[in-house]
């Protein structure tokens, strides 16, 4: 199909969900696509912040490939060997002692606040069940991970929300008067996403961790978009010096197929017990197969190599006119612009370079495996749309 039957067929017959550039991508490699009709791109994108080898990565194609020609699915009722080894990698990558696997990062999230519910139930009963999260957060779509999430534009028409989940600023104080002693979990993105790239303050993150330690209130770190190598660790929390009770992530874990990952450290190790949560699809083969891939090529020499790279990307960020401020941590890159963000990712993609917005920013979260002569071919597309 050519561009213009794709674009008809979608208008007709998908979900109106999504406002969506102009382009159908057809294929690629590494960090550079192309598109239905033959043109190329620099993905500063990564399919937000998801395909961490680019395109067309060999090795974790065959990892994916290899389980497929084995087999596809089957239910959680079997032990499924794939997944089995993810949790060890994970485990002996994070010190975590456990993980559950669902399909994406708001059932990561469901399952972490679950989990911190029962926690506080078994050990304090029903009235210690509120979670706390942050202005300008974002935890995902379904209903709790809304409740969650503090940006007011995502909740317009959906109330009621679940109750007990408190929104508040990213101050401890605040965040004490919100758990108000009946906080059973207090959830943090180290880098917040969604609402424009921005690194929390690290003595906030250091002092929340030493309050919710003090008063056996979990540390939920929701690592979907910052973790799995984003940042130039594995999970962003690392930069902090801290340890969460639990952590979540997705986007990036399966390298481009749908994973959700709820990992339970010392605390929370033994909460959920059989029939307490579950998944079809969770922690699938296929999935988990790719997965595999993703965490045992992101060594120390990789993530290394990824802090570099993210480094001379904002060094040469810094350097170009029209653009205000750079925030965030690693790979994980907001500007601050003069001009329209909106009006400049459509701009870029004319001229052959993806980038993200995400509030009033631009969104940079290129594939960890992107080149010198990539990203230099990009940051010259990106300087002359903010010239023009
Ligand atoms: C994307 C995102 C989510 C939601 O992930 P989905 O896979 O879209 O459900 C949750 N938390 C953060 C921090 C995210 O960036």
């Amino acid at each position: 199909m050519n561009f213009s039957e794709i674009k008809e067929l979608d208008e007709k017959y998908g979900a109106k969900t999504f406002s969506r550039f102009p382009v159908a991508f057809a294929g690629g490699k590494n960090a550079t696509l192309c598109d239905s009709d033959g043109k190329s791109y620099i993905d500063f994108g990564a399919g937000i912040a998801v395909n961490v080898f680019g395109v067309n990565d060999e090795a974790w194609k065959n990892a994916v490939v290899d389980q497929l020609n084995k087999i596809q699915h089957v239910s959680n009722y079997y032990y499924i060997e794939p997944q089995a080894r993810l949790a060890r990698l994970l485990c002996e990558k994070t010190g975590a002692k456990r993980a559950f696997f669902a399909n994406s990062g708001a059932e990561a999230n469901e399952c972490a606040f679950k989990t911190a519910r029962k926690y506080s139930f078994e050990k304090y009963g029903e009235k210690r069940k509120r979670i706390v999260s942050l202005k300008d957060s974002f935890h995902g779509r379904t209903l709790f991970t809304l409740s969650a999430t503090g940006q007011d534009s995502f909740h317009k028409y959906f109330a009621p929300f679940v109750p007990d989940v408190v929104n508040t600023v990213a101050d401890v104080k605040a965040v004490e008067r919100a758990s108000d002693g009946k906080a059973c979990a207090v959830v943090i993105e180290c880098v917040q996403g969604e609402s424009g790239v921005t690194a929390l303050d690290r003595g906030f993150i250091r002092e929340l961790a030493a309050y919710c330690k003090e008063n056996d209130v979990l540390l939920v770190c929701d690592e979907v978009q910052c973790g799995n190598g984003r940042t130039g660790k594995f999970f962003a929390y690392e930069h902090y010096g801290i340890a969460p009770d639990l952590v979540t992530t997705a986007k990036g874990l399966g390298g481009g197929l749908p994973i959700g990952a709820c990992l339970f450290f010392g605390k929370t190790e033994n909460v959920l017990t059989a029939g307490d949560h579950g998944s079809t699809f969770g922690g699938n083969p296929v999935v988990c197969a790719g997965a595999c891939n993703v965490v045992e090529r992101m060594t120390d020499e990789f993530l290394s190599d990824v802090a570099v790279k993210a480094d001379y990307m904002r060094m040469k960020l810094e350097k170009i006119g029209g653009i205000k401020k750079v925030t965030g941590l690693g790979f994980m890159i907001g500007l601050e612009v003069e001009k329209d963000p909106k009006q400049v990712a459509a701009e870029c993609l004319n001229r052959g370079l993806l980038v993200l917005t995400a509030h009033k920013r631009l969104r940079l979260v290129p594939p960890l495996t992107i080149t010198k002569t990539e990203m230099d071919e990009g940051l010259d597309i990106l300087e002359g749309v903010l010239k023009a």
